[in-house]
């Protein structure tokens, strides 16, 4: 007889053929929290370096007093949702606060950035309309087009000419397009070609949406992501992005100069129909934004983090998945190597983030890193050496590296 968990059988096959022996990982649990870069993995003192807390800033005390103080002003949750009663004066700040650091006349803050994707993509383009997205766009984009009921086009990753190509073969009005990007690609950390992308949207007259998840705080003078580094904020129709990496909290926001924008209150149902952020987030995300707007050096520790990586692994021999930012993409030739080299990191002491397909683009096999402004130099120099240490031990069957200089 068929049954609902029957299509999952696959799925567990996959998962229980890997070769897991002391650590899974989808099962580590972080027992204490040391600081931005340090737990305690099942009685081991770890250096985590899988986290997106691009800034460091979970910890840091302002964000901690602002969160506290709104606690004990406005209680644990708003218990519902914006449209009916769960609008507090904190989401307004927050939401004035995020409209000035991108200099836009409007913003709007959504649960997270999952569901910042869902509403605005699903709201805005609808059954005539069209999106044309990278196709290697986070599941929330994927999930946002499905619900738009749009006509989905995919285009080649980072290629604005296959873009090109493809609006031209389409041939609508563009004002019924909506062209879909992201800043920096979370799992080889590579950066969207904007100013091309940027030149196609005016070519044909489309929206451009660009989610900035792993950008904000990164990139740009002000830290408003890789439009602003790229001076084309200007340009962009719609920014989405998120507070669980650089703002270290949970939540998301659009933010947007387009006349029509503030309906999308009203008309999508992610924002609708859920409840609102609590106060003391609220209150910890409009704190870790003034701090992330007003003070690069949190930026500039960062990037140099960030090189240190990225130059000590590639020294090594290792295949990284792109030019330097601060995720690092360890691309390792099997699946079975995969689980075992990442394993081994695990049970001496580093923890990164273990991606395979269907996370992964082009079915690549990553020992995905994101660093921290809060990692020390030292803490870096352990990291690459962890993964040299692993690199050459037998049982995990990784071809010898060949260092370079
Ligand atoms: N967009 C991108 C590109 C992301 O990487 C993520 C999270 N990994 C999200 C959106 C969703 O963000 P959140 O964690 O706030 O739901």
């Amino acid at each position: 007889m068929a049954d609902l968990f029957d299509k999952f059988e696959a799925l567990t096959s996959t998962r229980e053929a890997m070769p897991f022996e002391e650590a899974n990982p989808v099962g580590i649990v972080m027992d204490e929290v040391i600081s931005p870069t340090e737990a305690m993995i099942d009685g081991r003192r770890t250096i985590l370096a899988g986290t997106n807390n691009y800034l460091g800033l979970t910890l840091d005390p302002r964000c901690i007093a602002a969160a506290h103080e709104a606690l004990d002003a406005a209680g644990t949750g708003t218990t519902g949702s914006r449209v009916l009663n769960g609008t507090y004066a904190g989401h307004k700040q927050l939401e004035d606060a995020l409209a000035n650091l991108y200099g836009t006349d409007q913003c709007i803050v959504f649960s997270t950035g999952f569901l910042a994707n869902l509403a605005v993509i699903g709201a805005l383009a609808g059954k005539d309309d069209y999106i044309l997205l990278d196709a290697d766009s986070h599941a929330s984009i994927y999930d946002g087009c499905g619900m738009s009921g749009a006509t989905i086009v995919r285009f080649k990753h980072n290629d604005a000419a296959d873009l090109d190509k493809r609006l031209t073969r389409l041939g609508v009005e563009g004002s019924r397009v909506l062209i879909v990007v992201e800043g920096l690609y979370s799992m080889l950390g590579d950066r969207a070609p904007l100013d091309d992308l940027v030149a196609v949207k005016k070519k044909h007259g489309a929206y451009l949406l660009v989610d900035e998840a792993h950008s904000l705080g990164v990139f740009g003078e002000t830290g408003r992501g890789v439009g602003q580094d790229m001076g084309l904020d200007d340009d962009i129709d719609f920014i989405v992005g998120t507070f669980s990496k650089s703002v270290g909290t949970i939540g998301g926001y659009c933010v947007s100069n387009h006349p029509k924008f503030d309906i999308l209150r009203l008309a999508a149902r992610p924002y609708m129909f859920t409840a609102s952020l609590p106060p003391s987030v609220v209150a910890s995300a409009t704190k870790a934004i003034e701090i992330l707007g007003s003070e690069p050096e949190h930026r500039e520790r960062l990037w140099r983090n960030a090189k240190q990586l990225h130059e000590g692994l590639r020294r090594a021999g290792f295949t990284l998945g792109a030019d330097c930012s601060p995720v690092v993409a360890v691309k390792v030739d099997s699946p079975d190597i995969l689980v075992r080299f990442w394993e081994k990191l695990v049970l001496n002491g580093v923890y990164v983030n273990l991606a395979m397909p269907p996370a992964t683009p082009q079915g690549l096999c990553l020992l995905r890193c994101s660093l921290s402004a809060a990692h020390t130099p030292e803490q870096v120099d352990t990291i690459i050496e962890t993964f040299e240490k692993v690199a050459r031990m037998n049982s995990v069957g990784m071809p010898a590296l060949e260092p370079v200089d």
